[in-house]
């Protein structure tokens, strides 16, 4: 029962980061404020208010459309919502918590979690949306790593290969700033990775990432329409599913 409870407590968790996620896809690249200005209706820039915010429910009581404008709100905004209600409670699911006896271990890899499949999914829509890999996004990343580098380090794992790894971003991030250029940021991208998932699992999700974009490919040259994939959105969803996977694995 506690469990169940567990479960949609975490779903519903999700879907108001889902819903933080489709903002922060939106206002990043144009250089918007994400954290404290409040969210407005892209249509008739009305303010919108905390029941209009909640996710999915809102989408659902107000009929799929703008409560000031009646303007129709994209459901894509409902469905990325659910996705992220769903990929958080499978998520939080695969950590199988002892939920009467949660160490302080469990609940700091599930901040990195959480910190981590924002990133993929604030990525993801990003370069979805623009073919980009947003710079801010990957100053996050490294600050993020640096702070999971510093965790590992405590818990006493051998720093060596991570040390080398973050040099060659760091190298990495200098030639982008010269001369940017989109496979460079895809290469850091995976690089910030790495150090969080590990050697084996990124180059599975490497491998799967390459998979699909030479399936769609193949598909898009038979049907001869032009297509640039989104290398960076791929990679990271295929990492989140990954890590939920890995984790059902493992523990
Ligand atoms: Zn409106």
């Amino acid at each position: 029962m506690v469990e169940i409870i567990a479960a949609i407590i975490a779903f519903i968790i999700g879907t108001f980061l889902g819903s933080f996620y489709t903002l922060a896809v939106y206002r990043i690249p144009i250089k918007q404020d994400i954290t404290h200005e409040r969210s407005y209706c892209p249509k008739c820039n009305h303010k919108l208010n905390f029941l209009d915010l909640v996710p999915v429910f809102s989408y659902i009581f107000l009929g799929g459309k703008c409560r000031y404008c009646k303007n129709k709100i994209r459901p894509r905004y409902l469905i990325l919502e659910i996705i992220s209600g769903f990929a958080f409670m499978f998520y939080i699911l695969s950590l199988n918590l002892d939920l009467y006896n949660i160490q302080f271990g469990d609940i700091i890899k599930m901040f990195f979690g959480m910190i981590y499949i924002s990133i993929f999914s604030i990525t993801a829509g990003i370069d979805f949306e623009n073919r980009k890999i947003e710079k801010s996004m990957m100053v996050f990343t490294a600050i993020t790593s640096i702070i999971y580098m510093l965790y590992l380090y405590i818990l006493g794992v051998n720093m060596y290969r991570y040390v080398i790894y973050f040099m060659i971003i760091i190298c990495l991030l200098v030639i982008d700033k010269i001369k940017p250029s989109y496979t460079i940021d895809i290469i850091t991208y995976m690089l910030l990775i790495l150090l969080y998932m590990g050697t084996d699992a990124t180059l599975g999700v490497i491998a799967i990432t390459f998979i699909a974009i030479a399936i769609k490919s193949i598909i898009n040259i038979i049907r001869k329409k032009e297509f640039k994939p989104a290398i960076g959105a791929i990679f990271s969803i295929v990492s989140v599913c990954i890590l939920i996977v890995q984790n059902f694995i493992t523990v």
